[in-house]
């Protein structure tokens, strides 16, 4: 699933990097949510499979058609309308027809695909491939997998009850694919296990980090005070840095009143003060050897230190999906492959990745 720019870390790099994969550990496909993203991988040469893995507004089809995307269905009505777009370029367009099993978002009922699926068979012969057959969970990451074994014996029944099996069954994100083997049916779907963040009980490597640097260093007297609403005030002589990120670039503003942390030479050294649009402040008064310029890392690891994107999350009572997603343009993405690459980066590691 390479949605939403690639949850935040950029599609183009990403999907080079899966594609350079060997063998059987390369992806059948890419998933996105929306046509658009659709078109952004066929521009970045990808020429297989791309399912549009949310309903499409009508008003895209025909784009979604002419750029050779395989459409989720979720209603007779769509159904109909891929058709038309298939008999006007003259040409069998694929789709797979989404179950709902409790998401509650999208997808054919559950109950009663012996009636639909006889209609989607009439609907889509000659003119469709209907290749694929699909449900989402909603509780894989959870510790019980109850409701989610519920939600695939549902989608098993369902498929059973089709006049003929699709060739690609699918059900599992990233924490189904990693806690049950049956669950990986034909595909999986995984998302944030590729991009290092926690899928249930998984842990995968880190493969993200964000840092921004120091641009300022200022000794304060007790009583000063720090960020907008001044929610922060020295109680002695502290040492403050400025260091260059804030929401205007993903931050999430939560994050300063929330305990959140930077590390700066291999220490952990506090948020202080709210976090602004452009800034934050950190309290460096344990780390007399910071400098300007140095490297603050606000997610990733530095010396013995580590800040995951998940404990941001915590703090912030979210998901580490929301905090990767809105990493903003503003924001250097920068990759290990180029730094590695260039020979700048040889003599004096840096830490900008
Ligand atoms: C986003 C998405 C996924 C990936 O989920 P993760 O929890 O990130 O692995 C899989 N399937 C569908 C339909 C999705 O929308």
């Amino acid at each position: 699933m390479v949605k939403a720019d690639a949850y935040g870390l950029g599609m183009p790099r990403v999907v080079a990097a899966l594609c350079a994969l060997p063998g059987p550990a390369a992806p059948w496909g890419y998933g996105v949510a929306a046509v658009a993203e659709g078109e952004a991988l066929r521009a970045c040469g990808w020429t297989g499979p791309v399912l549009v893995a949310a309903p499409a507004p009508p008003g895209e089809f025909a784009r979604a058609a002419e750029a050779g995307l395989t459409l989720a269905l979720s209603d007779l009505e769509a159904v109909r309308r891929w058709a038309g777009e298939a008999r006007r370029l003259g040409r069998p367009l694929t789709f797979h027809a989404e179950i709902d099993t409790g998401m509650g978002r999208s997808g054919f009922p559950a109950s009663g695909s012996s009636r639909w699926g006889a209609e989607v068979a009439r609907l889509s012969s000659g003119v469709l491939d209907w290749e694929g057959c699909f449900t989402h969970f909603h509780s894989a990451d959870e510790p019980d997998l109850t409701a989610t074994d519920a939600q695939w014996s549902r989608f098993v029944d369902a498929v059973a009850r089709l006049l003929r099996r699709p060739r690609l069954v699918h059900a599992a994100n990233s924490a189904g694919a990693l806690r049950r083997r049956s669950y990986a049916a034909d595909l999986v779907r995984p998302g944030i296990y590729l991009y290092g963040a926690a899928a249930g009980p998984a842990r995968p490597r880190p493969v993200a980090a964000v840092r921004a640097r120091l641009s300022l260093i200022r000794k304060v007297e007790p009583g000063a005070t720090a960020g907008y609403g001044a929610t922060y005030g020295a109680t002695r002589r502290e040492r403050w840095g400025t260091v260059a990120i804030g929401y205007g670039d993903g931050l999430p503003r939560a994050l300063g009143p929330a305990g959140g942390e930077a590390i700066v030479h291999g220490r952990r050294v506090p948020i202080i003060g709210r976090v602004s649009m452009d800034v934050i402040t950190v309290d460096l008064t344990g780390v007399a050897g910071a400098r300007v310029g140095d490297v603050a890392t606000l997610i990733g690891r530095d010396g013995p230190e580590e800040i995951t994107v998940d404990e941001v999350a915590a703090r912030c009572a979210t998901i580490s999906y929301e905090i990767l997603v809105r990493l903003g343009p503003r924001l250097p993405r920068v990759y290990l492959d180029d730094e590695r690459r260039s020979p700048a980066n040889e003599a004096a590691p840096d830490a900008s990745q």
